[in-house]
């Protein structure tokens, strides 16, 4: 069977990102059964013969219009889909879409007729405010990082940045390769606008955003940054909670040594 990656290198090398990055999510116990999701801006990818390819599903509805996505092209992780699945069948278990010029509904119209996440109104609109806004980000990638997680489950950890503090001084890097550190957003019903809406307004501030007693969800330049700075983020707490179990809270950097980072690599905070 044809698929839209043939002959087509750049297209078939983001994708093949996406397949590696679901593994990672995979393997790091992050994705259980269907968890997460990941969606993709690749209009800048996609030729005149795509442009042109018919649809291969019905008319859908996303159930928002977000006007700076006219014309634009997605891969998305399919509804139901295993990242662990994903990883090596990328095609059959995500798909890529068309936004229509209404820019409230879409087709598909590669490979198969894999009907895109749940979450897709939700990733789509932070894509729309990415494009509004100039941003070069091209991912979201939503997962749930245990020990992340786990922290979210206590209250003192979850004021205004409250753990990007205690994050970033496990170990000097996090403060290099997450600089805006850690948004929180309250517990909200998966799926629901409310969710939708605080995580938008959080990623104002911050790449990634920890959902209390739920996940994270990220913004990257590609699916690959996006996984590094949960990576990151979660590497620290994995720290954290180490110290904790051999019985002691961590010292962490101090103030001074967190300042000589931001000096040293010209950081924003
Ligand atoms: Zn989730």
């Amino acid at each position: 069977m044809n698929s839209i990656l043939d002959g087509r290198s750049a297209l078939k090398k983001e994708i093949d990102k996406i397949a590696e990055v679901a593994g990672y999510l995979w393997q790091n116990g992050w994705a259980e059964r269907n968890g997460g999701n990941i969606t993709v801006n690749i209009t800048e990818l996609v030729d005149d013969e795509i442009r042109r390819m018919p649809a291969i599903s019905e008319v859908k509805q996303i159930g928002v219009t977000l006007p700076a996505l006219k014309g634009c092209y997605f891969y998305c992780k399919g509804t139901g889909k295993r990242m662990r699945d994903l990883a090596r069948w990328p095609m059959d278990n995500g798909s890529v879409i068309r936004i229509l010029d209404d820019c409230a509904s879409y087709v598909i119209i590669a490979d198969n007729a894999v009907m895109p996440t749940s979450e897709l109104p939700s990733h789509l609109t932070v894509h729309n405010h990415l494009i509004e806004s100039g941003s070069a980000y091209k991912a979201t990638v939503h997962t749930h990082p245990i020990e992340l997680v786990a922290m979210s489950h206590n209250k003192k950890f979850l004021g205004k940045d409250v753990l990007t503090r205690i994050l970033w001084s496990m170990i000097p890097e996090t403060k290099a390769f997450c600089p805006l550190g850690l948004g929180v957003v309250p517990y909200q019903l998966p799926g629901s606008n409310d969710l939708a809406d605080a995580t938008l307004k959080e990623l104002e501030d911050y790449d990634v955003v920890l959902w209390e007693k739920h996940g994270v969800f990220a913004k990257g330049l590609d699916v690959m940054d996006a996984f590094d700075q949960i990576d990151v983020l979660s590497k620290s707490a994995k720290i954290y909670i180490d110290a904790k179990c051999m019985g002691f809270e961590p010292d962490g950097m101090t103030d001074e040594q967190m300042a000589e980072m931001t000096r040293a690599f010209n950081l924003p905070k």
